[in-house]
């Protein structure tokens, strides 16, 4: 049997699961049998051919990967066959000018499992050579489940974010938006231990969840005026902090004037389009604020991301709320761009 199913993106909008050769193994590296991967929303607009760059067709995607080791290709390091592993998918160069700064997330000649190498949606992943020699299988922690592997990848994209946004002990701090990225978000505000979270979301669901993982003060903005709830929990300064875990480019202009002087506004999510939006330069320039931007992660946020999760200060696990088989990768497509489950897994 040297054939295996992987869910194949021909062209935008057009995908399908098909029966594909399992990948030859070169010098250096290792196939791994995929045991979870997880739907990230920029999957989606892969799939909806919102987003192209660095995606070819036909290609396999998906990055938020883990699973097992079955088969290494000659010296693969202290990797062997059997382990349980997480995959951290972005590659850098090691000598553009963002990766001598520590920036390798926006290294200049960045490539990504999932993107310029075929990714998780299959039942094996061919890992790279230079991935593997540069410490992208990361070995799970004994009781670390596959579904809190795969979830680590968009754990350290948040966890890039906290540091983004500059969130420290005592602070306060507004997320907008509670889906899987604004709920990673909410655990680690609480770990930073931030004194107030103040979550906005119109979903009750989601509402409901980010009170469980620590949210002090649930905003349903259909419901109540934001910028009130705000100011009256803040005695009017505005929060320290805000990160915007929607890319909704309509609001980042009222988001600016409940950030308290001196205070940073992080743009974490992608907006659609050029995400162009009218802001009032005037308040940046008058109260000092920061607007920043995150993209992605490094190895050393996936590596802290995971010790996190192992001592139990983020909980992944509670925000799988689907699995599928990759046979029905399309219906949980659907339920993804519903947005009606958190975390939606494929397990092939
Ligand atoms: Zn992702
Ligand atoms: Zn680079």
């Amino acid at each position: 049997m040297n054939r295996m199913k992987g869910l194949v993106l021909e062209k935008p909008n057009t995908f399908e699961v098909r029966e594909l050769p399992i990948p030859e193994l070169e010098q250096g590296e290792v196939l791994v049998r995929v045991k979870g991967c997880s739907i990230c929303g920029t999957d989606i607009r892969i799939l909806e051919g919102k987003k192209t760059r660095g995606i070819r067709y036909p290609s396999v995607i998906g990055h938020e990967i883990a699973g097992v080791i079955v088969k290494t290709g000659g010296t693969v390091g202290d990797l062997k066959e059997g382990d349980r592993v997480g995959i951290i998918p972005v590659l850098s160069c090691h000598t553009c000018r963002y990766c001598l700064e520590g920036m390798e997330n926006l290294c200049q000649n960045r490539k990504a499992i999932g993107y310029e190498f075929d990714g998780g949606f299959a039942e094996y992943l061919r890992v790279p050579a230079d991935a593997v020699r540069y410490g992208h299988v990361f070995k799970l922690p004994d009781g670390m489940s596959f579904e809190e592997g795969a979830l680590l990848e968009p754990l350290s994209c948040c966890f890039n974010g906290i540091q983004k946004a500059k969130l420290r002990v005592s602070d306060t701090c507004l997320i907008v938006g509670a889906g899987p990225i604004g709920l990673m978000h909410v655990q680690l505000a609480r770990a930073v231990g931030v004194s107030k979270i103040i979550v906005s979301e119109p979903n009750t669901m989601r509402l409901e969840l980010s009170k469980r993982f620590g949210a002090d003060f649930c905003v349903d903005p259909t419901k109540e005026n934001l910028i009130e709830v705000v100011n009256q929990t803040t005695g009017g300064l505005g929060v320290d902090t805000i990160i915007m875990a929607i890319g909704v480019p309509g609001i980042v202009n009222d988001l600016l004037k409940v950030v308290r002087k001196g205070g940073t506004l992080n743009l974490f999510a992608g907006f659609p389009d050029a995400g162009t939006c009218t802001v009032e330069a005037n308040v940046i320039h008058y109260n000092e604020v920061t607007v920043n931007g995150t993209s992605s992660s490094t190895r050393l946020d996936y590596l802290k991301s995971a010790s996190l999760v192992a001592q139990g200060s983020v909980r992944l696990q509670e925000l799988v709320t689907h699995r599928f088989p990759l046979e029905q990768f399309k219906e949980a497509y659907a339920l993804a761009k519903e947005g009606r489950g958190i975390k939606i897994l494929i397990e092939p």
